[in-house]
């Protein structure tokens, strides 16, 4: 069958081309190392839950390294100072103390990790402080590495944590006295200058991108595979902090998210079980709430019910899902782990298929960070009742993992079907927070539109109004020609 045209659509091989993969697919699952070969070429829609931050690898933070960047031996961080002691440059280590290079690498992630004193949780949060200088001083490197290594494993999109001058919307947050009013809130923050902080950040991400793009050598004959790979970003908003200091973070968040249109959406990140967050959920539910009939625009996903059984109180299990989807309206949520333990689950089991309220599912990260997994993790219930899944790899650096070996989690784990499969990939440029309309008229059933169903001009057209539905038609040529091939 030769490539189809746009306008003719896609979707619909010959029977037997599609009979073909699906014996394949059977097969293969059969035989891991086989299934490896088979996910590795496999389209991969987008990734829509990724912390720039925690996505990039140790050793690319060492290969970041300029000779400022020291090392504290002691604690594993990094500080930045001009007497940076030769013996202790981060630039110089791989070269130089084996060991220490190897410990580092372990400290930095979660390579070789044995819970002990500290368990997976702690340690893998503490990574962020230690790595996080090299990261202010590098964006657009991580940037790079990010999208080469999506591209290499043929994702078109990334939807990445983008932390940005936190610091300054935070400090604005200093100066302010709690209102139980938020408009009142709200008027605070305007009058201590957000909007000033707000229009220095476009500018940077414009820097970072320039630089990424330079780095991937996008404008030359020979790019990398990241360039092709559509990038947008999502604010994270640190919230394990006093009540003002998370406000004036998320105000500044909004006026982001509604200037820029790179930045997509806002999210809420840090222990979910951190003592602000357990103290002030809901208020920050309603700071959402509240944010959100002031910029209506604004896309919202949240992390919400990272959280397992024993990590907290029993009952600091049962509402978080529910508040982040019944008080902020967050359109996605991050993890879900602990929705059996919601009060009434099978209600919000129901509300969140009804709406349409994606989770991005974290397998790695709920193993290595919530331990847990296989029959203890909600996947196959939330698959049941009809929620839309997207896999995505939270933080790919630390966990030392890829989409490649998410996808494959997600397949043996739950012995996924060719179908299930594709559908949680299209699922990841289906409930992405790109603009535009869907595809698809019904994207449990992949029904397209019906213009996109009859006539190819009138499609084109539709194609080029809407961000995501180019994406997603590029997704089904993709799957075509994959299809095609074996
Ligand atoms: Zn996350």
């Amino acid at each position: 069958m030769k490539r189809i045209a746009v306008g003719l659509f896609s979707l619909f091989l010959s029977a037997q081309s599609f009979s073909n993969i699906i014996t394949e697919f059977n097969s293969v699952k059969q035989h891991p190392e086989k299934l490896r070969i088979f996910l590795a070429d496999m389209p991969k829609g987008g990734d829509l839950h990724n912390h720039l931050d925690g996505a990039i690898y140790a050793e690319e933070y060492i290969s970041f390294a300029d000779s400022s960047m020291c090392l504290n031996p002691a604690t594993m961080a990094i500080y930045v100072s001009e007497d940076c002691p030769v013996n202790l440059q981060l630039s110089e280590l791989p070269k130089g103390d084996q060991a220490l290079y190897s410990d580092l690498i372990d400290t930095w992630s979660m390579r070789d990790f044995i819970p002990g004193r500290h368990s997976g949780h702690d340690h893998a949060f503490s990574t962020f402080q230690k790595f996080a200088p090299v990261y202010n001083a590098n964006v657009g490197d991580a940037l790079a590495a990010v999208l080469n290594r999506a591209g290499k494993q043929h994702l078109q999109y990334l939807e990445l944590r983008l932390p940005l001058d936190n610091a300054a919307l935070i400090a604005l947050g200093d100066n302010i006295t709690w209102d139980n009013n938020l408009a009142k809130m709200q008027e605070q923050v305007v009058a201590k200058g957000v909007q000033a902080v707000v229009d220095k950040i476009p500018a940077d991400i414009d820097t970072a991108m320039a630089q990424a793009n330079q780095l991937m050598r996008c404008d030359s004959v020979r790019p990398t595979a990241g360039c092709g790979v559509s990038v947008r970003y999502i604010y994270p908003v640190l919230r394990a902090m006093k009540p003002v200091n998370v406000f004036s973070q998320l105000v500044g968040a909004f006026i982001l998210a509604d200037i820029d249109p790179r930045v997509v959406g806002i999210d809420m990140v840090m222990p979910e079980d951190s003592f602000y967050v357990l103290r002030d959920y809901k208020l920050q539910m309603e700071m959402v709430a509240y944010l959100r009939t002031q910029y209506p625009n604004v896309n919202v996903t949240l992390h919400a019910g990272e959280l397992s059984q024993g990590s907290v109180v029993p009952y600091g299990l049962d509402t978080h899902i529910n508040q982040a989807v019944s008080i902020a309206g967050a359109q996605r949520i991050g993890h879900g782990v602990d929705i059996a333990y919601e009060d009434d689950a099978e209600a919000l089991l129901e509300k969140m298929a009804k709406r349409h309220v994606a989770v991005e599912i974290n397998l790695s990260s709920n193993e290595k960070i919530l331990g847990v997994s296989g029959d203890d993790h909600p996947f196959a219930l939330y698959l049941d009742s009809g929620v839309p899944m997207a896999i995505s790899t939270d933080d790919e650096g630390v966990l030392r993992t890829d989409m490649s070996n998410e996808l494959f989690r997600a397949v043996t784990t739950y012995d996924l079907s060719y179908a299930q499969l594709k559908q949680l990939i299209r699922n990841s440029l289906t409930y992405s927070f790109l603009a535009g309309d869907s595809l698809w008229e019904n994207a449990e059933t992949a029904t397209p539109i019906s213009v996109c169903a009859e006539s190819s001009e009138a499609c084109n057209a539709f194609l080029k109004g809407s961000d995501k539905a180019r994406l997603q038609w590029a997704l089904e040529e993709r799957f075509t020609e994959f299809e095609l091939k074996h």
